[in-house]
């Protein structure tokens, strides 16, 4: 049923000002004509008052009226209603929104009289999706809507909003441009195996495929490993023997730079997670357990829950104790987290004098280093800009109109990047052009995957499953009967 008319509320369930239900395709003016009663009717050659048609409306503009369920002889609300008429809109379909009072009662009633009339209720990212396979945008835009609505920082925002214009896209297809420029001259060369040389130049498809192509694929991919925690977060955790101050620590964290994010189904784990907003750089920062040793079940759990989301992370604050000596069990944490990314973070430092030197032993010297009081904020500000340089360097300064791919992209870039490789190879072997042939075209449809050229339905249905407007929403609600 790919050409149904789908329909949906577009706005959170809840009680505000608007609310909008949306329907997209062949049906959706005759649905909307159905319950829609224009106010201002025209006076016909008659004389007497009648309803404007509603072919007459014109396209991209409001509309004010009354959805009304004629069956039932009653008026739902007072809307503003839009009418856009295809292909100049979000699916490239005929689109009709209305405007409603927002209320979960009202938005679902109207929502239900659409579905009567002959709607069917939208998937999640159904809209989008549509957008997408009407050749309107390409899968890295359709990632961006996603990555735009759940946003975590203003830094994040920029990064979805240059891949919603087309950023990466367009840097895809230059790509895969010179790739097909290579692989005619190839195919050329096979058709022509007598006069090969005369059609392909062995020394400029190298020069191109090693200047041109794989240095912008490595190029795209340390974007990814520099600046990805711009958009997807920077996964953070403060370790340390009990009583140290890491719960202090946290809070005052939190107090300071709680991020404005809701919770997105399905992305918090067994332990209470906290977004920061440290710099522009989403920080995820978990309330976690110890990590000492004890026979208590129910700590057990917790200290493995928090071994679990140390491995999984990307930066470990590791915080001692700067008024109480060192202990084995300060150099026994170390020994389990020494292998990832740390700052040792050295507290209570308003109980020493400012010169005071803490023991520590030699290996730990090279750790980046801060003194705090999480008690009295000291040496916050100092602690956040280590934070920010050691997560992104240089990448945290300026990130308008930089294109930084998300894992996927990292995946097939990586993908690319090898036969793009072992392309060189074949030529620099002088190999038959049919094996060149085959990893240029290989390496044109991993290029193909990240804009959706070539990406396989499962990888689709999985990137528009992770909206959740459409039917989650709806699903929630309990209609009215009757
Ligand atoms: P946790 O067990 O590591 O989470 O430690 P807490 O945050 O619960 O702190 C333990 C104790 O140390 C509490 O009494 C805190 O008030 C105190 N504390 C934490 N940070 C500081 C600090 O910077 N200076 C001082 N003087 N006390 C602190």
């Amino acid at each position: 049923m790919e050409n149904a008319t789908i329909a949906a509320i577009a706005t959170p369930i809840g009680r505000g000002g608007i609310g909008i239900v949306k329907i997209s395709g062949k049906d959706a003016f005759s649905i909307a004509e159905s319950i829609f009663k224009k106010s201002g009717a025209v006076t016909s050659d008659s004389g007497k008052k009648r309803e404007p048609s509603f072919a007459s409306l014109k396209s991209h503009r409001l509309y004010h009226g009354y959805i009304v369920d004629e069956g039932k002889g009653t008026v739902l609300d007072e809307v503003l209603l839009s009418v856009m008429v295809a292909p100049r809109t979000y699916t490239t379909e005929d689109i009709v929104e209305i405007n409603t009072h927002s209320g979960p009662v009202v938005l679902s009633a109207i929502l239900d009289l659409v579905l009567k009339k002959g709607g069917k209720l939208a998937e999640p990212g159904e809209f989008t999706k549509r957008a997408y396979l009407n050749g309107r945008i390409d899968l890295t835009q359709a990632e961006a809507v996603i990555d735009i609505i759940n946003s975590k920082t203003e830094k994040s925002l920029e990064i979805a909003a240059s891949h919603i214009k087309g950023g990466l896209k367009k840097k895809i297809e230059t790509i895969r441009g010179v790739l097909l420029d290579i692989l005619v001259e190839t195919e050329t060369a096979i058709d022509f195996c007598d006069d090969a040389g005369d059609v392909f130049n062995s020394e400029k498809t190298i020069e191109m495929l090693e200047r041109v192509i794989i240095d912008d694929l490595k190029g795209l991919i340390e974007k990814y490993e520099n600046a990805h925690v711009l958009r997807d977060g920077l996964k953070m955790v403060v370790v340390g023997r009990p009583n140290v101050g890491k719960s202090s620590l946290m809070n005052r964290l939190i107090q300071e730079d709680r991020a404005i994010v809701t919770p997105i189904p399905g992305t918090t784990r067994d332990l209470i997670e906290e977004t920061l907003n440290i710099h522009g750089i989403p920080v995820i920062i978990a309330d976690t357990a110890g990590l000492h040793e004890t026979d208590d079940p129910v700590e057990v759990i917790g200290i493995e829950k928090t071994q679990e989301y140390i491995s999984d992370s990307d930066l470990i604050l590791f915080m001692v104790d700067a008024s109480d000596p060192l202990t084995v069990e300060d150099e026994n944490i170390y020994k389990i987290i020494s292998n990832k990314r740390l700052i040792l973070v050295i507290n209570k430092w308003d109980l020493v004098k400012d010169d005071f030197k803490l023991d520590i032993p030699e290996s730990w010297n090279t750790l980046p280093q801060i003194k705090i009081s999480a008690l009295y904020g000291r040496g916050m500000s100092e602690l956040k800009d280590l934070i920010a340089n050691l997560s992104i360097g240089e990448y945290g300064i300026e990130v308008q109109n930089k294109i930084i791919p998300n894992l996927r992209h990292k995946t097939a870039l990586e993908r690319t990047l090898q036969v793009c490789v072992s392309a060189v190879e074949e030529i620099r072997k002088e190999t038959s052009f049919e094996f060149i042939a085959i990893d240029i075209k290989e390496a044109m449809d991993s290029l193909g995957e990240i804009i959706g050229d070539t990406a396989k339905d499962d990888v689709i249905d999985q990137i528009f499953s992770r909206f959740c407007i459409g039917t989650v929403s709806y699903t929630h609600l309990t209609l009215p009967t009757n």
